[in-house]
């Protein structure tokens, strides 16, 4: 007689319809805590001072603890839905100083490894995907970049149409609320400013100059640059481009991109930054990012810091790229 015991692989996990589908019982379960102690903090505030309660956005550290793997295949037991629930991926989105860092993580994941997602992983991305959507309608900024992310994002679906784990109602429904993004940014209208309202071209210099100093992305310097006469020789200038240089790249990669009798002195700063991002890429530079705790293996958010469980050793930890961060779930 067959002996039916319990997969010694894992012990499984439970589960729990819900209105939006299937749910992990245990990620529902820290939800619904996570927003009754929110409630309640609040609630505390609101008695001790109301106007202080409006401020209050979070009231815990967002992190997880993650379970590693010795194998090459698999290099975490923690899933990417309950990693991203824990660290609240979907208020990170709507965080200006996060938001870069979370787009990127999407647009890395949806572009390489969407269809091979388990089902809660794929609605956990589509959920983080309508937060950010949401932001941009908000602050109307960013739209290009979104309106990119959609489109790699409904490739990524016709691609795996065929091919894809869960269910073709999932996958269904993950077209229909794509659908609904893209309408929803296609309608957005932007203000066009009236003749009479101050523009960006009647700063001083300086203060132009400024705001140029803080662009990091080429394009974004020319596109200025187009916008009136002034701008367009700011943007010429050859200190812009060489801060972007020693910012980016470093003086080995710098004399590789150099041509025969060339030196660093005889090249247009602009020409060399245009070679250096052609041949190295374009460096990602990001205001938060996550970090991995090396004595814990917390994951967590640089802003928000993580409750280590070795406080007395000195801190030591290492910022994952959202490459790393799809690597380290996605493997
Ligand atoms: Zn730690």
């Amino acid at each position: 007689m067959p002996f039916l015991g319990r997969d010694w692989r894992s012990g499984g996990d439970e589960w729990l319809k819900t209105e939006k589908g299937w749910e992990k019982v245990k990620i529902r379960r820290w939800k619904i805590f996570e927003n009754l102690n929110e409630n309640v903090v609040s609630r505390c505030y609101k008695r001790y001072d109301p106007e202080e309660s409006k401020q209050i956005a979070c009231t815990t550290q967002p992190h997880i603890f993650i379970v590693k793997n010795s194998t090459k295949e698999q290099k975490c037991q923690t899933s990417l839905s309950e990693a991203f629930s824990k660290l609240d991926m979907s208020g990170a989105a709507r965080d200006i100083k996060r938001f870069s860092y979370v787009r990127k993580l999407l647009e890395v994941i949806i572009r390489n490894k969407f269809s091979s997602l388990s089902g809660s992983a794929q609605r956990c991305i589509f959920q983080i995907l309508q937060e950010t959507v949401q932001r941009v309608i908000q602050t109307k900024n960013d739209v290009k970049l979104m309106k990119t992310l959609l489109n790699d994002t409904h490739k990524a679906l016709n691609k795996g149409k065929y091919l894809h784990v869960g269910s073709r109602s999932l996958w269904n429904m993950h077209l229909n609320s794509l659908q609904q993004m893209m309408i929803a940014l296609e309608e957005l209208h932007i203000d066009t400013p009236t003749d009479e309202s101050p523009s960006l071209c009647d700063l001083p210099d300086d203060c132009m100059r400024e705001i140029l100093y803080k662009l990091s992305d080429r394009e974004d310097i020319i596109n200025l640059g187009q916008t009136c006469d002034r701008t367009s020789s700011l943007t010429k200038e050859d200190g812009l481009w060489r801060d972007l240089c020693v910012y980016y790249f470093d003086e080995v990669q710098m004399a590789k991109v150099l041509k025969n009798n060339e030196t660093i002195e005889s090249v247009r700063w602009s020409c060399l930054y245009e070679r250096l991002v052609k041949r190295f890429g374009f460096k990602e530079d990001y205001t938060e990012l996550l970090n991995l705790c090396k004595h814990c293996n917390a994951l967590y958010w640089s802003c928000h810091g993580h409750p280590c469980p070795y406080p007395d050793l000195e801190k030591e930890s290492a910022s994952l790229s959202p490459v790393m961060c799809m690597e380290l779930f996605c493997s």
